[in-house]
């Protein structure tokens, strides 16, 4: 890690360079990545870690893919950007095809921005938008506990306030609706007063609320929690008897990662906006999209302001875009669903063991997900190195070890994380 003969100024890096969530103060060790190959990343010194994370969710092919990397070359080769007002291109408009034709048939309309937390700032926008053009007042958004949406402002607000990622900001952020989040695990028996709190809520604030947004299914950063889709198929439900939108964060959950293209197929739901991003390029490009229905889209642009206020300057970038194509055109002919159900199977066999452990609170899984909750807040630092000493790429934060590796990973590689896991917890 610190390795003294590094061509990468770690010393530098250090000093200078921040990472995210991290002190400038009390720096935390950082890796030098040479280079990265199917599921495995390699480290500068040569050794070779099994890549646990995907990098948070995108890498799901597997890093330096032939057919994304010709994807990126060939464009690069044609233009790597241009601004996207009065201008469109090949690139923007066949994602845009794929999106609509891959995302539930309501949603026709697509934004392209350039990260995650830019797309949920957009959805936010585009609900509250919604409701002025229709000439109400509806500044509210209603969303659940252990909620995560990004680190740009609005999407802080509806971020659960409590959250430690955010909690200092909450004197400085708009005052949002926050329901209990669903105690029902993904494979426990549904239990109706799950949704009481949030019923009481949406009814109670029904004349203010713009939307309704939630992680559809996995709860991401505000905890790794994968609850019943029941939950989800009563907030659309509710959605519907009280006339309040729905947004749908994808941008953990999409593109496969349950087990379904999309997590709200496990509710059979459509919402009325969702927010796509993270392995939309596969892990290769910072591309994000938010969906709309025709009817949200055409009453956004009916009122006073006749069009969509915003407009990122990368927006449609087309080198993005092709990568796009290309991992979404694997996707589309590819076995993943078959990929994810085995990592799923795997999981399921294996975790129940890692739960038997004295410091584990808890496991679930569900599709490529495997999470082991503890105890106890775990030393980052401490535990990152035993993994990395171990070959395996596992990112653990609070009292959460978690894997989601690339869909390719292999039976013995993924055997790997989990034993690695099973070894540092005995
Ligand atoms: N929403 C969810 C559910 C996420 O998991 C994330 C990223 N962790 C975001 C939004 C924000 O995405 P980004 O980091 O690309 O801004």
């Amino acid at each position: 890690m610190q390795n003294s003969t590094s061509y990468i100024d770690l010393e530098f890096d250090q000093q200078h360079v921040w990472h995210p969530y991290t002190s400038t103060i009390i720096p935390l060790p950082c890796y030098p990545v040479e280079s990265a190959q199917g599921v495995y990343l390699k480290l500068e010194d040569g050794r070779e870690l099994i890549d646990g994370m995907s990098s948070w969710w995108s890498a799901i092919h597997g890093y330096n893919h032939p057919a994304l990397n010709q994807a990126a070359k060939s464009q690069l080769d044609k233009m790597s950007h241009v601004m996207f007002g009065g201008i469109t291109h090949q690139p923007a408009v066949e994602l845009c095809r794929k999106l609509v034709a891959l995302t539930p048939a309501p949603l026709q309309h697509v934004f392209l921005a350039d990260s995650g937390s830019v797309a949920v700032e957009v959805a936010l926008k585009m609900a509250l938008q919604y409701w002025h053009a229709k000439g109400q007042r509806r500044p509210k958004f209603l969303t659940v506990r252990h909620g995560y949406h990004g680190d740009t402002f609005a999407a802080m607000s509806v971020t659960d306030p409590d959250n430690s990622m955010h909690s200092l900001y909450k004197g400085f952020l708009p005052e949002h609706i926050f329901a209990e989040s669903a105690e029902c695990g993904f494979y426990d028996e549904w239990c109706e007063d799950d949704i009481t709190d949030f019923r009481n809520n949406l009814i109670a604030y029904r004349n203010e609320l713009a939307a309704v947004i939630i992680e559809p299914v996995v709860q991401g950063a505000g905890g790794m929690r994968i609850y019943h889709p029941t939950y989800l198929t009563r907030i659309r439900q509710l959605c519907d008897e009280y006339d309040v939108l729905l947004i749908a964060d994808e941008i953990a959950t999409g593109f496969g990662r349950t087990g379904k293209m999309f997590a709200c197929e496990h509710a059979n739901i459509s919402p009325d906006i969702m927010c796509v991003g993270k392995a939309l390029t596969g892990g290769y490009m910072t591309l994000s999209a938010t969906l709309t229905t025709k009817h949200v889209a055409d009453t956004v642009c009916s009122g006073e302001a006749a069009c969509f206020m915003h407009g990122p300057t990368f927006m449609g970038n087309p080198l993005a875009c092709a990568v796009a194509n290309a991992s979404l055109e694997l996707l589309m002919q590819g076995d993943w669903q078959q990929q994810v159900h085995n990592i799923e199977r795997q999981l399921a066999e294996t975790l129940p063991e890692i739960g038997k452990l004295n410091k584990v609170k808890a496991v679930r899984w569900l599709g490529a997900i495997g999470v082991v909750e503890l105890h106890e807040t775990v030393n980052m630092a401490e535990i990152q190195k035993s993994f990395v000493d171990k070959g395996v790429w596992i990112r653990p934060f609070g009292k959460l070890i978690y894997i989601m590796p690339p869909f390719i990973i292999k039976p013995q590689e993924l055997s790997c994380l989990t034993l690695a896991i099973l070894q540092i917890l005995q």
